[in-house]
């Protein structure tokens, strides 16, 4: 009688600035492990992890596969990956130091959800990864100092119960890599037209820009992110390559979910490196600094923090720059650490205004006697009517309340071009997945065979 066994495999660092990408690594493994009758029980899971951490990877994204496969063929599955994970790491790249973890268990225990959980919305250290790993008997292989076990551990506790979302991931044959990019932007921008809100940020409105090709080295082609995984299969036949698609896959991930937000109840809890959901009252007014950011202060009852909308933050930067003293305000964002003479500073992706300040604007009062609009004298010294001669010091200013151009309890987002990957659009508000449980379509990741003959391993 076979004996199946359900294996858990976390993967992260393998890639750097200049090459590579782990969510390539792991779909040259999934045909791999196909081949020795492994049973895929959930799609590859791109779990992303906190933006803020200072040592990132490039969009610091991990990954799970999570498959059945026969006892007899775990020694073998072990094999091909750490193989693959080893030959297409850029292990020369000082900042790259890929980890793996190998978790046997038919469950995910609750200690490891907690974790992971923490690597999302905050900072982990290697050796609670280490002492993790080892109370749960999950084997850990790390390369040079492997740090990337922390993300690999961390991939294996998030299983995406709550909301999630697809990503289906193109990738360019070998001699592409570094070149730009041809991918039709009509069949873009059409796809977007009859797939959105299904799919999400493909394009970019405002600049008109494609977002769903990367800009660097990497052997990404395209990534489109969607609801459904059918959504994102569907997107893609759309799109026109003008050069080959050597593979894709789709993904199941937490992007597009906020879930590095957390919620704190006061400013004074903010930390650094720990993104926030964090209400205030603005008790300095917006001032552009250079490079056009838009910076001002908001405060409760036990502290004052600085918020900040960049440049490419598009709509977001001009709304944040409408807010006066005392509106009260819901901020959404990472949380920088103090710098020269800057202090902790959360950089804003979202801000919600709750309640409106009242903005009056003060003219000079009309003369009693004519009607005319009287002149002032000077502070304290009163007005004088410069037709009729009238003068007063009793008399005071007129105050109009000015209309606001920002909405209570609207939610103002960062434009799609300088979206987090975990960052909520908009259009995503409504539309959450929660607790459907996990369908596989029988496409789910395709091979150029034509290439895949041609290529030597
Ligand atoms: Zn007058």
């Amino acid at each position: 009688m076979r004996l199946m066994i359900t294996l858990h495999v976390g993967i992260d660092d393998t890639d750097s600035p200049r090459t590579g990408c782990t969510t390539y690594v792991a779909s040259l493994i999934v045909p791999k492990l196909l081949s020795l009758d492994a049973s895929f029980i959930d799609y590859p899971n791109l779990i992303r992890l906190n933006p803020n951490v200072p040592w990132k990877t490039r969009g610091n994204g991990a990954l799970c596969l999570r498959f059945k496969c026969d006892k007899a063929c775990v020694d073998e599955a072990k094999a091909i990956i750490v193989n693959l994970v080893e030959k297409n790491s850029d292990l020369d790249h000082p900042g790259t130091e890929p980890g793996i973890v190998f978790f046997p268990s038919e469950t995910i225990p609750s200690q490891l959800r907690a974790f992971s959980k923490q690597a999302i919305q905050g900072i982990v250290k290697m050796k609670d990864a280490l002492t993790l790993a080892s109370s749960l008997s999950a084997e850990a292989i790390g390369f040079k100092t492997g740090r990337g076990i922390i993300g690999a551990l961390a991939a294996v506790g998030e299983t995406l119960v709550g909301d999630h979302t697809y990503e289906l991931i193109a990738y360019r044959v070998p001699s592409n890599r570094g070149t730009k990019r041809q991918v039709d932007k009509e069949s873009v921008f059409e796809m977007d037209k009859k797939t959105a809100p299904l799919t999400y940020n493909n394009v970019d409105h405002e600049s008109g820009r494609v977002l769903i090709t990367p800009h660097g080295p990497d052997p990404i082609l395209y990534g489109i992110r969607g609801q459904t995984a059918d959504a994102v299969k569907k997107a893609h036949l759309m799109v026109r390559s003008l050069e080959p698609v050597e593979r894709w896959t789709i993904f199941r991930t937490n992007q597009g979910t906020d879930a590095h937000l957390r919620s704190i109840p006061s400013i004074k809890n903010v930390e650094p490196y720990h993104p926030v959901i964090v209400k205030g009252t603005v008790s300095r007014p917006p001032r552009i600094i250079p490079r056009r950011h838009v910076v001002f202060s908001i405060a409760d009852g036990n502290g004052q923090i600085d918020c900040a909308a960049y440049e490419p933050t598009g709509d977001l930067r001009r709304k944040a720059a409408e807010l006066i003293v005392d509106d009260s305000f819901e901020a959404y964002g990472g949380v920088r650490p103090a710098s020269g003479n800057r202090p902790v500073t959360v950089n804003l992706e979202k801000f919600r205004v709750l309640h409106l300040a009242e903005k009056l604007a003060f003219t000079n009062p009309l003369c009693p006697r004519c009607g005319r609009r009287l002149g002032s004298m000077g502070a304290g010294k009163g007005f004088r009517c410069e037709k009729c001669g009238f003068r007063s010091r009793d008399i005071r200013k007129e105050a109009k309340v000015i209309s606001r151009d920002l909405k209570e309890e609207k939610l103002y987002v960062t434009s799609p071009r300088s979206q987090r990957h975990l960052t909520k659009p908009l259009s995503r508000y409504g539309l959450e997945n929660n607790g459907q449980p996990v369908r596989m379509r029988r496409q789910w990741f395709g091979v150029n065979d034509k290439l895949e003959r041609g290529r030597s391993e």
